[in-house]
């Protein structure tokens, strides 16, 4: 059994040899054999009082939906007899559909986009804070997660609209909607850099908290069959996402990123930038690292990056004045090229002509296995 995942880390491996301070953390994940680290304890010790809310998230048979339900054909077809004034009409009960243009979760789960689908579909964002033992979100902690997603999620919304003409409706403000939100208990800490091993055990807790939410009821809601989810954990780390691949079925169903309230890497642990914040946005939607350490492509394909799209918000979140690792705090400091415009299914083909490993068969979609990855 391999323990690779989707892994998008939103920085590239020279930020090790830059930061004195995260070298020791580092360690097990910058050679090519990651330390076996045991699962850790307490992982089933999730606050039971959420028991309840699980139960009402189910999706109820008999729930009533406002919207016409498309007629989707059974065997009550057979059963109808030509009417006349006289004949009792037998009523339709339409089979509920389970999310807009997905009749049952199945038919759902076999598109390739995974749980967040493109970049120009209504996409519902759901922050879960993560409160540890002994570390808890605050409100102003919170408020500096919600001023992010409003910078990094404005600005996509802004530079697609602009230049792409795609118009983007991310919808994530609890402070609007509190469904949009939930607060978890976790007996045990979250590291600041989730290892390879890690990663199985918080692909599970992750699977646990969405099952918390009322996921369905949200989408309904909005609309739309598009959902992915922010897992916020309350200190420093560095940030990824977890991306559904094509061939990998239900592994890694719901796509979501990791995201810390500081940066690890920065000197002084600054929080999270916004820049991340939108880079890890458009992994969910299809994008890929342009930075070599990604290792994902051949080294032509990264020059060729790094010469196209220097200033790709999928290349760098970050820069470095003097030689000292530097962000942009209040800004989204960068470019979303044709390059990435393409992945997302939105672009040109023309945008990749020199970048034939790039290419998509399908928009949007991440081809073959995570397994296939060198992560
Ligand atoms: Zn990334």
């Amino acid at each position: 059994m391999t323990t690779k995942k989707a892994k998008y880390m939103n920085r590239i491996k020279q930020t090790i040899v830059t930061g004195g301070v995260i070298l020791a953390t580092l360690g097990t994940v910058t050679g090519c054999a990651a330390e076996e680290v045991p699962v850790p304890e307490g992982y089933e010790d999730i606050d039971t009082d959420l028991a309840d809310v699980e139960e009402e998230a189910v999706p109820v048979e008999d729930m009533h939906m406002a919207e016409a339900v498309p007629y989707t054909g059974d065997e009550k077809e057979e059963t109808e007899t030509p009417a006349d004034e006289n004949t009792e009409v037998v009523e339709e009960v339409p089979e509920e559909e389970f999310l807009p243009g997905y009749p049952t979760e199945k038919d759902w789960k076999e598109r390739h986009t995974g749980s967040v689908s493109y970049i120009w579909e209504p996409t519902v964002l759901v922050s879960i804070f993560v409160n540890e033992e002994e570390d808890f979100w605050t409100e102003e902690e919170k408020q500096v997660i919600l001023n992010n997603c409003n910078i990094a999620y404005g600005f996509v919304a802004d530079y697609m609209k602009e230049n792409y003409d795609t118009d983007v409706e991310l919808i994530y403000d609890w402070t609007e909607d509190p469904d949009l939100s939930m607060s978890i208990r976790l007996y045990e800490d979250v590291p600041a850099y989730i290892t390879t091993e890690e990663e199985r055990h918080y692909d599970q807790l992750e699977l646990e908290w969405v099952e918390e939410i009322g996921y369905r009821d949200l989408c309904l809601k909005y609309n739309t069959s598009s959902i992915g989810f922010l897992y916020l954990i309350p200190h420093e780390g560095g940030s990824y996402s977890s991306i559904h691949f094509i061939d990998d079925g239900d592994y890694i169903w719901n796509e979501g990123t990791l995201l810390y309230l500081q940066d690890m890497y920065s000197p002084t642990y600054e929080y999270e930038t916004p820049t991340v914040f939108a880079h890890e946005l458009l992994h969910l939607f299809g994008a890929e690292d342009y930075y070599s350490s990604a290792e994902v492509f051949e080294k032509e394909t990264y020059d060729t990056l790094s010469k196209e799209c220097p200033d790709d918000i999928m290349l760098r979140t970050f820069t470095k004045v003097n030689g000292v690792y530097t962000t942009f705090p209040d800004e989204v400091y960068g470019e979303i090229t044709p390059v990435t415009a393409y992945l997302l299914g939105v672009g040109d083909e023309d945008a990749i002509a020199d970048l034939p490993e790039l290419e998509r068969k399908e928009a949007a979609c991440f081809p073959g296995s995570v397994f296939d990855r060198p992560f």
